[in-house]
């Protein structure tokens, strides 16, 4: 049986090129980028050239780029910063961002600071509008998601971008769904801060970036050593950065293929299932969206049984998001879109990549249908 894997928001396997990258590393580049001799230039070398590549991807400058552990690591030091940086005890945030976002907040609510969580559309999305709405005097940093990683609505960052600098305020996007899959221009917009994570897109885990614009104040979540200019201590795992580099260099050569082959991968999988299947509903925006995000609420059947069935048939598919199963709350993002528990609970996200075939789609399609049948004939729920 072949395996069909649809969970590439969860995360991605990592593309030849970029093995072949970090093998090279583990190989020839096991200097420390901040020794003197040879072997440890030649790393920081390549260090450099890493940030350059990734600067690349996001029209942004290599100084602007510091590399972390990936994408929650950027989320927590990003706030962190405005914590450090800026007086003042409140935030504005969204309440479908990511646990990433949301915990380390909820836990500095407990510390006295004050979060407002916009509530979000029937999209999952919120206006710049409200955002300004939202601004109170003492506010030190707005934080909302460029791409929700459940329902793939995309975010106007650029617009409350401009709303949080007209106001003087810092702006934190958690770009790790955006990167890759829409295109990104630090040089004309006024994101400060954008956290990025490379194992969504095709490279290795545990490597990611925060963005920091020019001028923006930084202080560090990590403290240590000199590395990444004195503000992300420890040494700099130069494989996994090499590879994340190779990714970002990949992700930009094909950006606009990637972006349409995928749009319509997605727009004919979610046809597929919707002129099929009777009491479905499609969650997110129908156009402002992750070009490879499909999630649908099947009436009548829990999210976890259809997984389990679509496992046995060798599809890989998600509930929500990969870091809510395991529990038996729905998503969160699918109640703060006003979905009702019974609906929320038969949730099914489908996300495609680059090594998804049309035929692929056609399988999901013709599988899926049987299997919602059957659940549905053993449900106490059906009508
Ligand atoms: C995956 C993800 C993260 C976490 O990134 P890691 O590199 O796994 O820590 C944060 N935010 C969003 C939107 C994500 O999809």
């Amino acid at each position: 049986m072949k395996t069909i894997y649809m969970d590439y928001s969860a995360t991605t396997p990592m593309k030849p090129e970029v093995i072949e990258v970090m093998t090279d590393a583990f190989k020839h580049h096991y200097g420390n980028a901040s020794s003197i001799h040879h072997i440890g230039q030649e790393a920081k070398v390549l260090l450099q050239q890493a940030r350059e590549q990734v600067a690349q991807l996001i029209g942004a400058e290599a100084r602007e780029i510091f590399f972390t552990a990936g994408g929650t690591e950027s989320d927590n030091w990003a706030i962190q910063i405005a914590l450090e940086t800026k007086p003042g005890k409140h935030i504005i945030t969204t309440n479908v961002e990511h646990h990433a976002v949301l915990h380390p907040l909820e836990a500095l609510e407990k510390k006295g600071y004050r979060v407002t969580y916009l509530p979000v559309d029937e999209y999952g999305m919120v206006t710049p509008e409200q955002v300004e709405e939202a601004i109170e005097e003492d506010t030190i940093l707005i934080s909302v998601m460029y791409i929700n990683n459940e329902i793939g609505s995309i975010n106007p960052v650029e617009q409350i971008a401009e709303v949080a600098a007209k106001h003087g305020i810092l702006f934190h996007t958690d770009g790790v769904q955006a990167l890759g899959n829409t295109p990104i221009d630090m040089s004309t917009n006024k994101i400060s801060m954008m956290s990025m994570s490379s194992h969504k897109i095709y490279g290795p885990k545990g490597v990611g970036a925060l963005y920091i614009r020019k001028g923006v104040r930084t202080v560090p979540l990590i403290h240590g050593g000199a590395q990444e200019r004195k503000v992300r201590a420890g040494t700099e795992n130069i494989p996994g950065i090499l590879g994340f580099a190779k990714a970002a260099e990949l992700a930009g050569a094909s950006l606009d293929q990637h972006i349409e082959k995928l749009s319509r991968l997605r727009d004919k999988l979610r046809d597929g299932i919707m002129n099929n299947i009777s009491d479905a509903k499609y969650n997110g925006h129908p156009v402002l969206r992750h070009p490879g995000n499909v999630n649908i609420c099947f009436k009548y059947i829990e999210g976890e049984s259809l997984l389990l069935l679509l496992d046995m048939k060798g599809i890989c598919a998600s509930s929500g998001s990969a870091c809510t199963s395991g529990s038996l709350d729905p998503s969160h993002v699918l109640m703060n879109i006003g979905l009702t528990h019974e609906i929320a609970h038969g949730s099914l996200r489908l996300t495609l990549g680059d090594f998804t075939t049309e035929q692929d789609v056609d399988t999901v399609i013709e599988e899926i249908k049987p299997i919602v049948e059957r659940l549905r004939e053993m449900s106490p729920l059906t009508e």
